[in-house]
């Protein structure tokens, strides 16, 4: 079966809202097993969405559509796709009545033009929606199917997960089904020269390595007359992956994020951590606060930007800093010690690095972080040396500070 996404909206077009549906329906349906051959965004103009969609319709089984399901005058997907499909609008008084509750909830003033939402076309399938006002569609004609999305990603991916997924799925003959290893602590092409023999004999399951920021997600998907069969197909190759990467595995429920990965650790291990940032100046922290709990384990962290700062909250020596510089293996160290310490925490996770793209040397490059640990009376640091955009190194410096605050655990747990 193929499927072909539009996304609708001018600011996508000129590049003011970077189309993150786009990355998310692809990747939802790459999962489904759907082929996807065209991919278009368009602006809001009845005349060129329309030309769109006769020519999606044609060429594709199931044609996607994110955006314009709005109230305003510029919002025209809803009037298009049922033109296109031959379908009259007719009220929906369920979704008539959600939009009413969901405006007096959020004490919005409703105005007439509010009941344009409430409009579907006949027979169709409307998908209700928790999180705002637009209803999506799924409207089905002789062989060819609409799934029409509001373009709030806080909108559309709930109601994608919870109600196209399943729909689009039942669709197909056969079941798909899909696991993801995640890995930390190990780069892309390392990964991928580990399993070349996998990757190269693969037919089904099969085994896509995704490089994400410190990273790498490896998506085994297998396709099967059920779930059960797809299951035990995928089941020797997770195995496999796990053998064959060890402790770089920190989870393989998809859902599942590097911090939370931690957060269960320090849970399993009944540890506290704190954080003493430099360059990150907080990001690290705040990947902690992602994770809803972590208050038990995360009490306050550290942003010491200036050596004085350094100094004076972590109790970094000043020797130090004039003798080793604030981006060194020794600040590193006296800051994780400093931390847990100050924070009275069993562990404390630092880091120190040049951002760039300023303050680089040739003996310390921009890029170049230290990632210090300290745990239960001893510490550890590491040198890193990332390369890219400012925000690019500090995302990498968090993402890798993570991975070590994570080995220094397993490595205390296996008494290493
Ligand atoms: P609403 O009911 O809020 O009017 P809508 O379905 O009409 O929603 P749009 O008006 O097209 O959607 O977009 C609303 C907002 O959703 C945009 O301003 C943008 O922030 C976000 N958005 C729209 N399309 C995308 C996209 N493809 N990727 C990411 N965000 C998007």
């Amino acid at each position: 079966m193929t499927v072909e996404l539009i996304c609708v909206g001018t600011e996508l077009l000129l590049g003011n809202t970077v189309n993150t549906n786009a990355a998310f329906i692809s990747e939802q349906c790459a999962m489904l097993g759907l082929s996807m051959y065209y991919q278009s965004v368009v602006g809001d103009n009845a005349g060129r969405l329309e030309r769109l969609l006769c020519v999606a319709k044609e060429r594709s089984d199931v044609v996607i559509l994110s955006g314009g399901l709005g109230p305003t005058q510029d919002d025209l997907t809803k009037e298009t796709a049922a033109e296109v499909m031959g379908k009259k609008l007719v009220e929906d008084p369920r979704a008539k009545q959600e939009i009413q509750a969901c405006l007096e909830k959020l004490g919005r003033t409703i105005t007439e033009n509010n009941w344009k939402q409430a409009q579907v076309p006949e027979g169709s399938k409307v998908l209700y929606n928790s999180n705002g006002t637009a209803p999506g569609i799924i409207m089905e004609e002789k062989g060819t199917c609409m799934i029409l999305l509001p373009g709030p990603p806080n909108e559309l991916i709930p109601m994608f997960e919870e109600q196209v997924y399943p729909y689009l799925r039942a669709l197909q003959p056969e079941t798909i089904c899909s696991k993801m290893v995640k890995l930390c602590g190990i780069g892309e092409s390392a990964a991928e020269t580990k399993i070349l023999d996998l990757l190269d004999s693969q037919k089904n399951p099969t085994v896509a390595p995704y490089a994400k920021t410190g990273e790498v997600h490896l998506r085994v998907t297998a396709k099967a007359e059920d779930e059960k069969t797809a299951l035990s197909l995928i089941v020797p190759v997770e195995e496999e992956l796990n053998r064959r990467f060890g402790d770089c595995v920190y989870t393989d429920d998809p859902k599942v994020t590097l911090e939370e990965a931690v957060a269960m650790l320090l849970k399993e291990h009944g540890l506290t951590v704190t954080t003493a940032e430099s360059c990150t100046g907080g990001l690290l922290a705040g990947r902690l606060v992602n994770v809803s709990g972590i208050s038990e384990h995360f009490k306050e962290g550290y942003i010491t930007y200036s050596n004085e700062a350094k100094e004076k909250l972590l109790g970094v020596s000043h020797e130090t800093l004039e003798t080793y510089g604030a981006v060194s293996p020794q600040t590193a160290a006296e800051m994780a010690q400093g931390g847990a310490k100050a924070a009275g925490a069993d562990l404390c996770v630092s880091v120190t690095g040049i951002a760039g793209p300023e303050g680089g040397t040739k003996e310390k490059p921009v890029g170049l972080v230290y990632v210090g640990c300290y745990c239960k009376g001893k510490v550890f640091t590491e040198k890193k040396q990332f390369s890219g955009s400012r925000s690019k190194i500090r995302e990498y410096s968090v993402a890798n500070a993570l991975t070590f605050l994570r080995k220094v655990i397993l490595d205390e747990a296996a008494g290493k």
